[in-house]
């Protein structure tokens, strides 16, 4: 499964979320601030470049 690296543009808050994650987070906002999130926030990782 595709994996992502969300930043939060409120908070700062970093952290690895799969795509159903992704899509959850678009819909209800940062789950650390509530702040509005886009996918714009979110950078696809690559399976073989993460450990
Ligand atoms: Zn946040």
């Amino acid at each position: 499964m595709e994996t992502y690296e969300f930043t939060c543009p409120d908070c700062g808050g970093r952290f690895v979320a799969d795509e159903p994650t992704l899509e959850a987070m678009v819909t209800n906002g940062c789950p650390l601030c509530g702040g509005s999130v886009t996918t714009d926030d979110f950078v696809g990782v690559d399976d073989e470049a993460v450990c």
